[in-house]
């Protein structure tokens, strides 16, 4: 097995994952937090955690207009915590105290999180909640604005891409997998609809950054996407 070269300091790298909804960011992201001993954050459950704060609140109109008054009243009080969840560095998320792992999955959430997501108020909660990662650093980070707004001076930034219709084939594989019954259309519908929100917002638009490698997974499986990493990071400091 690869093992990281001593210069690297791989305690205080910072490796940023970018990319469309559903392209496996997650389960990547996690692999290589698991093989380089690195943490990993999962940033889009911080925007869904608000959404599903949102929605039990009645903050979200039935147009996905948003009461940002009362959201920003929320938000002072909001506690979302990342606890970990087994001896792996994996972690779950909880809202008040509430473990929401589950509820912030749901096709509902996913259909409302963009609109969230789209607020600069929002953003900046997440962002102070993502800033003390940046002092410890030796984190993987996954999410849309990672490289380009939260950590632009990452030591490694990727941005993950595939087609639609494949990225909706792994949500839908994913909810009947929990025994949901979603249809496909609907889920094909919302990865698309994300990408659109995601990349004309204008605050921290999902975009490639200029230093960001791309990775299309399309016809990739994890085996391919690792074997890539490893080549990249052997390149780059060994
Ligand atoms: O990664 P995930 O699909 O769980 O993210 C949910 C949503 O949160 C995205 O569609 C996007 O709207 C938003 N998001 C974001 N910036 C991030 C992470 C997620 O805007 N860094």
């Amino acid at each position: 097995m690869f093992v990281f070269n001593m210069k690297m300091k791989k305690e205080r790298i910072i490796i940023a994952i970018d990319g469309h909804s559903s392209t496996g960011k997650s389960s990547f992201a996690k692999l290589i937090a698991s093989k380089y001993g690195l943490i990993y954050v999962d940033t889009g459950a911080l925007y869904r955690g608000v959404t599903l704060f949102a929605s039990r609140n009645s903050f979200i109109g039935k147009d996905n207009t948003i009461d940002t008054v009362s959201l920003d009243e929320g938000l002072k009080s909001l506690s979302l915590q990342f606890k970990p969840s087994g001896p792996s560095g994996e972690s779950e998320l909880y809202l008040n105290g509430e473990l929401i792992e589950r509820e912030i999955r749901s096709l509902e959430v996913s259909s409302k999180v963009s609109f969230i997501a789209a607020l600069p108020s929002v953003r900046n909660y997440v962002d102070s909640i993502l800033a003390k990662y940046g002092v410890e650093r030796g984190v993987v980070m996954d999410g849309r604005d990672i490289g380009t707004v939260v950590f632009p001076d990452a030591e490694l930034k990727i941005f993950m891409t595939a087609s639609a219709r494949v990225r909706a084939m792994r949500r839908y594989r994913e909810m009947t997998a929990r025994g949901e019954n979603p249809d496909f259309e609907e889920v094909l519908k919302n990865v698309e609809e994300r990408d659109f929100l995601d990349e004309n917002r204008e605050t921290a638009p999902l975009r490639r950054a200029d230093d960001a490698i791309l990775l299309d997974n399309s016809d990739m499986t994890i085996q391919d996407q690792l074997d890539w990493i490893e080549k990249i990071i052997k390149e780059r400091w060994n």
